[in-house]
């Protein structure tokens, strides 16, 4: 998803973007349909991505822009709604506090009934994993008979969302899936949760922004960036 992105021809396309290769999709009678850009260049185009120069000084580089950010949430809830069409209502659990940006955009672009509540998990310290999760803050009703969507900020090892998944299909909801902003590219696969709705795959790299924090810092910024090492 995130090494190449798909644009359509209407996209206004950066010099810097016409100058790399280029690789066109077509339609089954040879029509240029869309274009598939080198991602980094994609990003450079993006008005919303600050220049390295204008970064805060914790930051490396923008990973997910604003307005990348923007389209995949509408995207995503176009495709959750058409998905739960009819099903009912929707009962989305965002995961405190990282998802709490994601969840608030991606609930107000739902065109199906729907009611919010969240979960706070222990997470570990900085950027160190131990594998151990508690529930720090539940839900406030049962979720039996109800069609549950966990919406998550981040993938990394996975054990976070794997003891959630057991733990919420453990009390018989009607349904449970998973919507994820982000996850990582691991050199070790994540623990064996589903995926049901995925924003990006990032870089295994740690990550701020959008709701994302280090140390409770950086986590309102409006696209994701690497934060450095050494903070
Ligand atoms: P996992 O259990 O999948 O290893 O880790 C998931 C949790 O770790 C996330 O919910 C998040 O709290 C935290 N986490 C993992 N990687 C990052 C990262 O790059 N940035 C931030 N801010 N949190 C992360
Ligand atoms: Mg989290």
């Amino acid at each position: 998803m995130n090494l190449f992105r798909q644009l359509s021809l209407h996209e206004k396309l950066s010099e810097d973007i016409m100058g790399s290769k280029l690789q066109f999709l077509t339609d089954e009678f040879g029509n240029r349909t869309g274009v598939v850009v080198p991602i980094e260049e994609w990003q450079k185009s993006q008005p919303s991505s600050p220049s390295s120069a204008d970064l805060h000084p914790d930051l490396v580089r923008v990973i997910v822009g604003a307005d990348e950010i923007h389209q995949r949430v509408q995207t995503l809830a176009a495709q959750i709604s058409s998905d739960y069409a009819g099903v009912g209502r929707l009962y989305l659990v965002g995961i405190l506090k990282g998802a709490f940006i994601f969840l608030a955009d991606l609930a107000r672009e739902l065109s199906i009934p729907h009611i919010v509540d969240f979960m706070a998990l222990s997470s570990y310290g900085k950027t160190t994993t131990s594998g151990a999760v508690r529930i720090l803050m539940d839900l406030r009703e049962p979720i039996e008979g109800q069609h549950v969507l966990i919406v998550e900020d981040i993938l990394d090892t996975g054990h976070t969302l794997s003891y959630l998944y057991r733990n919420l299909k453990d009390r018989n909801p009607a349904s449970i899936r998973t919507c994820i902003l982000t996850s990582k590219r691991r050199p070790n696969p994540p623990a064996d949760v589903p995926i049901d709705y995925l924003g990006f795959e990032i870089p295994d790299v740690w990550v701020v922004g959008y709701g994302l924090d280090f140390a409770d810092r950086h986590r309102t910024l409006p696209y994701i960036a690497e934060i450095k090492k050494t903070v």
